[in-house]
């Protein structure tokens, strides 16, 4: 399942799972302002920053 970081790499900023926040592949979270200023380029392995789904509630264990 992807890991959904509260907090932004960059700067600290809160971005929980509920809330707007930009990964690369490898999952580095970033809040909406600082992606924006690094044109959506992830600093760490220099992919690109997408739209992190949110997650507005746990899905129900599979039996
Ligand atoms: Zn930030
Ligand atoms: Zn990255």
């Amino acid at each position: 399942m992807l890991e959904m970081k509260a907090h932004c790499e960059k700067c600290g900023a809160a971005t929980p799972a509920t809330g707007k926040a930009h990964i690369c592949s490898f999952e580095c979270t970033f809040c909406p302002d600082c992606a924006t200023v690094m044109q959506c380029i992830c600093p760490n392995c220099r992919g690109n920053l997408v739209p992190r789904p949110t997650r507005m509630r746990t899905p129900a264990a599979s039996a």
